[in-house]
């Protein structure tokens, strides 16, 4: 595996891949198996994949975590090695930033809504970095969680608007045996407070449920995912949202499994901010 730091070095890289396909997967580090799966596709589909580990500041706001944000270089190292990735592009902050930028890539609908509205500048800071990785690392192929959802959306809508010539490939999320999905944050869970967190897939569960017998009325399904996420302690509620995909606007009273439907939620467990979604 190539490691490479620079932006210098990066296309000098690209510029000897001439006939064979590239698959990308862009991470900001503390790999756990949710993002080895998503270079396990690039294996299979691509000659050559590649990973970025980048935290990526931007996409911060001032009261968050990017102090404390996990950080394990060498682990991950490891990891990506393991499964085979060709190249590794880590780079330091001032190789992606320069004080003098002056640009960003922003996006005026989707990018307000849900994640958006709790978080205001995390999307701007998202899409810009990777539209930087784009233009850096050319991959024919780029995979996303769907774990994200809303930024899978955006990344989808970015390369049709901004005309990337790059396939987004979306990507299973993946799941502790207890429903949890895989998140760098869970690092900051005790062992029993993983456990604990089981109550956040319980109540996509039951929405999906619900929803498959036929309830039309999101208001009283979303009573219930609160209720059972309220029901362990140490739980806060950020958002519970049940939106058309493609608007990513509340549906009200006219749920149908017909109807491409985005159940996704935010919490707080002991301060930690969790998101998870299904996509029905
Ligand atoms: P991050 O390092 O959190 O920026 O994530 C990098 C990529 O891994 C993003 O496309 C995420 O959606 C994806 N990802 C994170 N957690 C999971 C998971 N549990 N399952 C699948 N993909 C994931």
């Amino acid at each position: 595996m190539i490691i490479i730091k620079t932006v210098h070095e990066l296309l000098k890289w690209r510029s000897l891949i001439t006939t064979k396909s590239i698959g990308f997967t862009p991470t900001m580090g503390a790999l756990h198996d949710g993002h080895l799966s998503l270079i396990q596709q690039s294996k299979k589909q691509c000659d050559i994949s590649c990973v970025s580990i980048f935290l990526n500041p931007l996409q911060f706001g001032e009261n968050e975590d990017l102090d404390s944000y996990p950080q394990n270089i060498n682990e991950d190292i490891k990891k990506i090695e393991q499964v085979g990735v060709d190249m590794a592009f880590i780079p330091t902050a001032d190789e992606i930033y320069n004080k003098q930028d002056s640009f960003m890539v922003t996006e005026n609908i989707l990018s307000t809504r849900l994640e958006g509205e709790s978080r205001p500048h995390f999307f701007n800071g998202v899409l810009t970095v990777v539209a930087k990785l784009f233009n850096l690392v050319q991959p024919h192929s780029a995979y996303f969680g769907m774990k994200d959802a809303q930024q899978l959306i955006l990344i989808q809508k970015m390369v049709q608007n901004m005309k990337y010539p790059i396939t987004i490939i979306p990507c299973e999320t993946i799941r502790e045996k207890n429903g949890l999905a895989m998140s760098s944050r869970n690092q900051y869970l005790n062992q029993t407070q993983r456990n604990n967190a089981k109550v956040i897939y319980s109540a996509l569960m039951y929405a999906k449920e619900l929803i498959i017998g036929g309830e039309k009325d999101s208001q009283k399904i979303k009573e219930g995912m609160k209720k059972i996420i309220l029901s362990m302690p140490g739980f806060k509620i950020d958002y519970i949202s049940i939106a058309d995909t493609n608007t990513l606007l509340e549906i009200e009273d006219n749920i149908s499994i017909n109807k491409e439907t985005l159940i996704s939620l935010a919490v707080f467990f002991n301060d930690v901010r969790l998101i998870d979604n299904i996509w029905i």
